[in-house]
Parts: C-alpha cells; sequence; structure tokens
C-alpha cells in the first residue's frame, strides 16, 4: 500500500471539480492519475482521505522570499548577521512555510539560501522545495550596500556580490553558478530608501552580461526594478522576470507582454507601507498599487505570486498567503490562486510541478473552504494538510 486517494473537491489547471480524485503514489512522490470521480479509477484497498468542506489544490509557490534570518527589515542587520544563525532560524521557518501550504519557495538573495536548499533536498530539514539565488548581484555601493560599513567589510558580509563592469558582473554570476544556484537575480535599481525614484544601477550593458551569462548556465535572471529607466534596461537586458516592476507605462507593458517576461509585483510590501503622504515615495505606491496593476491586466502580463517576505517580524515566513490575498482583491481568486502555482511553476521554469496532473510531483494543499470565492481559505488557519513530493503533513498538529 503506497497510494494515497484524495476524494473531494478539487482546484485543477481546467478549474473546479465538485467530486474529484487525486492518487497519489507516495513512493514515487508523483501524481497517478487527477480527475472528476468519474473519469478516475479508484484503486482498490488503498487509503482514502475523504475531504469535506474543503478543497484540494495544488501546493503554494512564493517566487520571491529571501531567509534572513532576523526579526528586523534592517538592511545592516541582514548584512552583518552571521550565516550560521540564518540558517538555524531558517529551519522553523521552512517548517512554518509548509504548514502553510507552501511547497515551493524561490529566495531571491540570501546568505544561506543555497545551504537551506541542499539541506532539504538531502532531506536533513523539511519545507518546502527552494529554489536559491545564492547572492544577489548589485553593483557597489547599490541596493544592498550599506554605506556606514566600511566596504571591504560590507563586501565580505553582504548576501549579495557586488559587481561593476560586465567582466565582474560575468564572474559573480559564475560565483553564484559555483554556489549551487538555479537562479540569478539582480539589483537593476535602488527601493525607495534610496529617492523615491529608486535610483538606476548598472547599465544595460552590465544587466546584459549578466542574462548573457546566467542564460550560458542555463539560469533565469529576474530583476528588481523601480522606476521606467531600470525598467527599460532590464527589459532590453533580456531578463525573464521582473521583481516589484513599478512605474509602468503603456509602451513598457507592451514590451513585457511582447517578449513574455513574467510579472512579480510584490503586492504586500506595498500594502504594509500605508501609503498617505504626498511624498514621491508614496505616490509611487499608491501608482503601483493602481496604475500599475491595471496595466499589468490590461496587456495581460504572465503575474507570478511573489511576497519578498524575509521572515521578519512585519514579514513572517507562513503568512506568504498574503500575497495571494492581495492579487485576488485586483485578479480575482482564480488568477490570484494560479499565481501562486501554474504560473509561478513556469515563471521559475519548473515544468513538473503548479498542477494536478498525472506524471507530476505530488505537492498538494488541503484547505477549510472555498479558496477560489473566499481566499482566506489559504490563510495558514484553514490548512488541513499539505503533501509534498508524496509525504502527507497533518497542518493541524
Ligand atoms: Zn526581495
Amino acid at each position: 500500500m503506497n497510494k494515497l486517494v484524495l476524494r473531494g473537491r478539487m482546484l485543477t489547471q481546467e478549474g473546479l471539480i465538485q467530486s474529484g480524485l487525486l492518487v497519489i503514489d507516495q513512493e514515487k512522490g508523483l501524481i497517478e492519475d487527477a480527475g472528476g470521480k468519474d473519469a478516475v479509477e479508484l484503486p482498490k484497498d488503498e487509503r482514502v482521505l475523504d475531504i469535506e468542506n474543503g478543497t484540494i489544490l495544488p501546493g503554494l509557490m512564493d517566487a520571491h522570499m529571501h531567509f534572513f534570518g532576523s526579526a528586523s527589515q534592517s538592511l545592516t542587520e541582514w548584512v552583518i548577521i552571521p550565516e550560521t544563525l540564518v540558517a538555524l532560524r531558517s529551519v522553523s521557518d521552512m517548517k512554518k512555510l509548509l504548514m502553510a501550504g507552501f511547497t515551493t519557495v524561490r529566495d531571491l538573495g540570501s546568505k544561506a539560501g543555497v545551504h537551506i536548499a541542499r539541506a532539504e533536498r538531502e532531506g536533513a530539514i523539511e519545507g518546502p522545495s527552494v529554489i536559491a539565488a545564492s547572492k544577489s548581484l548589485s553593483q557597489t555601493g547599490g541596493n544592498d550596500d550599506p554605506l556606514m560599513l566600511p566596504l571591504k567589510i560590507a563586501q565580505e558580509l553582504s548576501y549579495s556580490y557586488y559587481c561593476d563592469g560586465p567582466w565582474e558582473c560575468r564572474k559573480a554570476v559564475r560565483m553564484c553558478v559555483r554556489d549551487g544556484a538555479e537562479v540569478i537575480k539582480v539589483y537593476a535599481s535602488g527601493t525607495f530608501a534610496q529617492g523615491a525614484k529608486g535610483r538606476v544601477q548598472l547599465t544595460t550593458e552590465e544587466i546584459s552580461a549578466i542574462t548573457d551569462e546566467a542564460h550560458r548556465a542555463g539560469l533565469k535572471v529576474t530583476a528588481h526594478a523601480y522606476g521606467e529607466d531600470a525598467l527599460e534596461n532590464v527589459i532590453e537586458a533580456g531578463v525573464d522576470s521582473i521583481e516589484h516592476g513599478i512605474a509602468l507605462t503603456d509602451e513598457i507593458a507592451a514590451r513585457i507582454k511582447k517578449k513574455g517576461i513574467y510579472y512579480i509585483p510584490t503586492l504586500s510590501a506595498f500594502f504594509a507601507a500605508k501609503p498617505g503622504s504626498s511624498s514621491e515615495r508614496d505616490m509611487m505606491i499608491r501608482r503601483h498599487l493602481s496604475a500599475d496593476m491595471e496595466l499589468a491586466k490590461k496587456y495581460d502580463l504572465k503575474i507570478a505570486c511573489g511576497s519578498d517576505f524575509t521572515g521578519s517580524q512585519s514579514e513572517p515566513h507562513g503568512e506568504n498567503y498574503l500575497e495571494i490575498s492581495h492579487l485576488s482583491s485586483y485578479l480575482g481568486e482564480m488568477r490570484a490562486i494560479s499565481a501562486a502555482t501554474s504560473v509561478a511553476a513556469e515563471c521559475m521554469g519548473l515544468a513538473d510541478r503548479g498542477v494536478l496532473r498525472k506524471g507530476c510531483r505530488a505537492d498538494v494543499v488541503i484547505v477549510k473552504g472555498n479558496p477560489d470565492a473566499n481566499i482566506e481559505a489559504l490563510n495558514p488557519k484553514n490548512v488541513l494538510y499539505v503533501i509534498k513530493s508524496g509525504k502527507l503533513y497533518d497542518a493541524r498538529s
């Protein structure tokens, strides 16, 4: 007996199935069959889990988060914190993510992400699969460079590799590859902390060197971009996805669409900022939460879920469903769920998950209620079971 059968209301890539059956081969960790109860043969003598008043859906994914292992939202703290402490604190963050229904997450720059990913793959710790960027790439004096520290110390301790000029940028990609990175993250602009416009960082030539080198290594590149100039740079340089993506215009959105670039608006951080003033920073946030999302919808961009949560007190891992909730207020529940399942998987280049389909990895979450009608069903309080690679976890215990 190595099969597990789930019976109940099921959300698949094809839509809602009221009486669905999902057959999981637990030994292989794969979905053996999925569909309506009349289309799927119920195996004999196997364990059947009947889901009443709940919904079965693909495991959730967060395509933009960080394992910073720190309670505070402070760049200096993130830079000076010892790597070992980050890793140890992340063990409990991993468990929280899994119990909240997240079966794959993408760490876009941290000191320990590649090691956490490896420990999870080896079975030493439990949590979602981690696609790690290793360190992020940034220019000297850029987004992740705490200017109060001497440069040498900042370089030594940072969770970013600082690189300037195309060849240093290529070398930084090679160092990430050496670390075991599975994606490359680049900062193409600052954030609000460095001026309301989010100063442009790295040139198109430098970012193009990064995308070329990463693509040669078979890795995707994702770019942090605030402001029109940074967006134009990263589109020109051929990145695969855009993080935050503040200050879309019709022309920029049309180019993103044409090039098939994924758009990860990371709404959670901006909702938390509660913009109220007329400062340029707050105006940009308001623009992101209104005009940017309208343009993203108008041009039918491929929107993926990324919370940008760091694991701090204000952005705790385990509450990442909030991003899906914010997305749903613009896209509706079904599209928001796709952003955190099938679209997130495509964005990360993971063809084996994000859908409930025969042959795919058995990554599943079972929640109380109907997330297609009320996204709060994805609140971790409502998560009943999580299945990752066929292994069943009872999230209520
Ligand atoms: Zn981030």
